[in-house]
């Protein structure tokens, strides 16, 4: 049987991307489907845009510290327009690279919506059905809004981007990754920041202590956050939106923004009809090898809610490729990824939290907190954590937590240490880098607990 393409990949984010283009290069005929911008959830409506804000908010301390190390400064507002015209400058800049990137590997771009319409079939918009020998979906997730009486006033981190002026106040619901970085970016650009978050600390499935020191950071840099509260209904009212809390609390905010988790893009994609099995909160199953219960369909990337980060996307493209394209099975690596919550302040993790690490063997903690010379001569009071989570039998350090800035470029080196199952006595040989705050991570002597 012949086939209009090798392979028809659905959706243009970074997973779909990288294997339409891998693809491509060992002479496979592919196209590409995006209904929207190319580059995906990643590019346009999440890391990049959100890390570019970060940065941003992170201007708003530095007046002070500046002044604290001797520079004659005034503050000045932040210009929302002004930033957001030069953002939005940056992700049109990144999309042209992505469709550049496709063009000059020969990969054919439809920019249209595709539906799976059986194995080796998909439907594009306009009705057109086009076969491929593989079909990968790559479709991502979109944020998902509680079912309560007037949720359809707040927003989510899709219109953040978008709005026309930032909020004098905002109410941010959720306690993930979404939510607290955003308390903490608008926090920083002069938004009167509160946080709703149903559980006991945000931040769930994190170090416990490292969650502790990030909610406390967080509040003190003025996040009034609420544990243990959640939103019950909201209505517009007086200019803004009229929000009751399950703590009986009443409040009037300018936005209420959802950060309360996200679901796969599977919804109408006539995936269940071809066969491919979807799993409970609409995931699509895969095994090892991202292969659907359909042998010719595959899927990587949020879609099947393994692990929702944009270079987890991207390698199990490449393994997909690696797989289907150059005869090669591989598996998808999913142990000891290390990742960063850029909160203010930043944490970066990888490996074993303390409390799973307890449950699995007996183990000594590693742990200083303190204030950093930078922070400390400014006058500020933040404080950072470097942590290490060590087997008592192998000695290899199994989790590694930082609390403090650039918490995420640190664990990125830290996390092939622990991938490449260093012990605690590997990371004591290392001669210290003085002086940083990272270097505490090879001077800890002694234990501060053992479990
Ligand atoms: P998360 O799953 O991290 O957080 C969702 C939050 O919403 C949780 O605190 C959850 O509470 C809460 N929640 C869920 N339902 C409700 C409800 N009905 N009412 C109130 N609260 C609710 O999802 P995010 O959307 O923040 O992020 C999605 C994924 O995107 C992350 O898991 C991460 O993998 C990825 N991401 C990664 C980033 C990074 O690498 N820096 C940045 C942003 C996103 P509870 O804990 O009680 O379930």
């Amino acid at each position: 049987m012949t086939f209009d393409y090798d392979l028809f990949v659905i959706g243009g984010g970074s997973g779909g991307v990288r294997a339409a283009r891998v693809a491509a290069a060992t002479g496979a005929k592919v196209a590409l489907a995006e209904e929207y911008r190319m580059g995906g959830t990643c590019v346009i409506r999440g890391c990049v845009p959100k890390k570019l804000m970060v940065f941003a908010s992170g201007y708003s301390e530095m007046f002070d510290d500046a002044r604290a190390y001797g520079w004659d400064l005034t503050d000045g507002p932040f210009d929302w327009t002004r930033f957001r015209t030069k953002l939005h400058a940056e992700l049109d800049r990144l999309e042209g690279i992505y469709r550049k990137l496709l063009d000059g590997s020969d990969v054919e771009i439809f920019d249209t919506r595709a539906t799976v319409k059986d194995p080796h079939t998909v439907t594009t918009a306009d009705g057109r059905d086009i076969t491929a020998k593989h079909i990968l979906v790559a479709t991502g997730g979109r944020p998902v809004v509680p079912d309560m009486p007037g949720a359809e006033h707040g927003i989510t981190s899709n219109d953040i981007f978008l709005l026309d002026q930032m909020p004098k106040s905002i109410l941010i619901v959720g306690g993930g990754y979404i939510a607290s970085e955003f308390a903490g970016i608008l926090n920083g650009l002069g938004v009167a920041v509160t946080q709703f978050y149903r559980g006991a600390q945000i931040l769930r499935g994190f170090d416990d202590e490292a969650r502790g020191l990030v909610a406390e950071g967080m509040r003190e840099k003025g996040v009034d956050l609420h544990l243990g509260t959640n939103i019950v209904e909201m209505e517009k009212r007086d200019g803004g939106i009229w929000v009751k809390a399950t703590n009986g609390n009443e409040a009037i905010y300018d936005q209420v923004m959802f950060a309360t988790g996200r679901a796969p893009n599977t919804d109408g994609m006539g995936l269940e009809d071809a066969g491919v099995e979807l799993g409970r909160q609409g995931q699509i199953v895969v095994d090892d090898y991202s292969q659907t219960k359909v042998p010719s369909i595959y899927a990587i990337g949020d879609v099947t809610n393994r692990v929702q980060l944009t270079p987890v996307a991207i390698r199990e493209g490449m393994a997909f490729v690696e797989t289907v394209f150059k005869g090669n099975p591989t598996k998808v690596d999913h142990e000891l990824i290390p990742s960063a919550v850029f909160t203010q302040p930043e944490l970066g993790t990888v490996g074993l939290t303390e409390e799973q690490a307890r449950e699995i063997e007996p183990v000594e903690v590693y742990c200083t907190s303190f204030k950093p010379m930078n922070h400390a001569f400014a006058g500020r009071s933040d404080r950072v954590l470097m942590k290490l989570v060590v087997s008592v039998a192998s000695r290899k350090v199994l989790g590694c937590h930082i609390v403090a800035d650039h918490a995420g470029e640190m664990i990125q080196l830290a996390g092939i240490a622990v991938k490449m199952g260093a012990t605690k006595e590997d990371f004591d040989r290392t001669v210290a880098v003085h002086p940083t705050m990272a270097e505490e991570l090879v001077t800890m002597k002694e234990p501060m607990r053992t479990a």
